[in-house]
């Protein structure tokens, strides 16, 4: 029978994954993401699904990440009432970081109606926290390694290594197997275990987010004692921006390693996110997903994922009470590249005095206030205010969440023999055409980069 793929997003850019399999009247989604990044790629989140959403029999979920997931509130939105199936720390983190989605689209459009300057008169949000709420009602979970059965259809959900919960997908249709690689994690990374190699598959889809590029060598715990030491000596305060996923876990994990070792002393650290809080509750949840002993109650002092003199803020209250706190002492807060949340606050508060410090454990991107500060900038505007910058700026770039190019053609040399079809999606197109470049020099036959809306039938 004749099959179809046809690439719907995360083609020729990072974001809005969605990938319709057609065969027959059989029609699955591999996940329902959201374009982020400049005007022209928001813009596609408004354009109707390409088929009458009813058609779908089901929609299958890589990871929790919005540019994985965001869009199936819209899909709801648009009649979609089938399953949605993820593996259970995915559905977890999904229960925190859509209706989260919904509340910024929210806003954006409240937004929009009091400055207005929306084209539609009133500016409409994308989804509503309802339409969220009725997303995470139709997502069904499964476990790591175990095939679930679709008409015929046969998934299996394999450990991907990127964060919390993200799988690689197999899919058995026809007879013919296809792998989508969803994003890979790291070979050596502390948290989450290195993703699982596939030996085989007829069609391949491989993300390329690093495909020509490789990570900076160097740690991040010489830089981190580094930004320590600063404000212990100056008795300030050390700010660290980070995604409430996967990078602040990260970062409580390097700083209690480095108690420890004695590299640093105690010190008061405040996680001000409640969103980083249900996170870093959800690992200690799924600790078989992961390499940490957390099958303890996060409250334990013991629990890898805090260090000594935690404090887990939620309240807003107690978070404003912060700004009266005097130094030394550190604040992890999102977001991970200071355009919204309660980092913004501490900013405001604490990047005029020198005593302070900003610490960047993540990838800046451009025209966020985030890269104006890693880059240097004397003065930044937040909340319609310009400040000066008398704070020190440290970074690291050593945390990053995906495999980077040497790491992705270690996984894809695991393919024996090698696929017929390889499409690499999931990067900017220099670095999609890079590693298609790449796999074509070692001998790989058809493999394309295709563009946005491209189908393509199955051989
Ligand atoms: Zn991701």
């Amino acid at each position: 029978m004749k099959s179809e793929l046809q690439f719907l997003g995360a083609a020729e850019t990072v974001t809005g994954s969605r990938f319709l399999l057609s065969a027959g009247r059989r029609r699955y989604l591999v996940d329902c993401g959201l374009f982020q990044g400049g005007r022209r790629l928001r813009d596609l989140n408004w354009e109707p699904f390409s088929a009458p959403p009813e058609t779908l029999d089901a929609v299958l979920i890589t990871h929790a990440h919005i540019d994985h997931v965001g869009w199936l509130p819209r899909l709801v939105r648009q009649g979609y009432r089938g399953p949605a199936y993820a593996t259970h720390a995915t559905a977890a983190l999904m229960e925190i970081l859509l209706p989260d989605a919904a509340y910024l689209q929210e806003q954006d459009a409240a937004f929009a109606n009091k400055k207005g300057y929306s084209r539609h008169k009133p500016a409409l949000p994308l989804y509503t926290a309802k339409d969220a709420e009725r997303a995470l009602e139709s997502v069904r979970t499964v476990a790591f390694n175990q095939t679930l059965s679709i008409d015929g259809t046969d998934v299996t959900w394999r450990p991907a290594g990127h964060i919390l919960g993200s799988a690689m997908l197999e899919v058995q249709l026809d007879g013919r197997r296809l792998v989508f690689s969803g994003d890979l994690g790291r070979y050596d990374n502390e948290i989450m275990k290195p993703p699982e190699q596939v030996g085989e598959a007829d069609v391949l889809l491989v993300e390329s987010t690093y495909g020509d590029r490789l990570h900076a060598e160097g740690s991040i715990d010489a830089t981190l004692t580094q930004a320590v030491a600063h404000v212990i000596e100056r008795e300030g305060v050390l700010l660290i921006p980070a995604f409430a996923v996967g990078r602040t876990q990260q970062v409580l994990y390097h700083l209690r390693r480095l108690q420890e070792r004695g590299s640093i002393p105690d010190l008061p650290v405040f996680v001000d996110s409640p969103m980083a809080v249900d996170a870093s509750e959800i690992y200690c949840r799924y600790g078989d997903d992961h390499n940490l002993d957390v099958n303890l109650v996060m409250d334990d002092e013991a629990c890898p994922l805090r260090c000594r003199d935690t404090h887990f803020v939620r309240e807003v209250e107690e978070s404003k009470r912060l700004n009266r706190m005097r130094g030394p002492a550190i604040i992890i807060s999102a977001s991970g590249m200071c355009t919204g949340g309660r980092i913004k606050h501490h900013l405001k508060w604490r990047l005029p005095d020198p005593r302070n410090a900003v610490l960047f454990v993540g990838y800046q991107a451009q025209g966020t206030r985030g890269r104006q500060l890693a880059d240097g900038s004397k003065q930044v505007r937040i909340h319609g205010q310009q400040l000066k910058v008398g704070a020190s700026v440290f970074k690291v770039d050593a945390l990053s969440a995906h495999a980077d190019r040497s790491e992705l053609l270690r996984w894809l040399e695991g393919f024996d023999p090698r696929p017929e079809q390889t499409f690499v999606i999931h990067g900017e197109p220099h670095a999609s055409q890079d590693l298609a470049q790449s796999l074509q020099h070692r001998g790989w036959g058809n493999v394309q980069v295709p563009k946005l809306r491209a189908s393509f039938e199955l051989l």
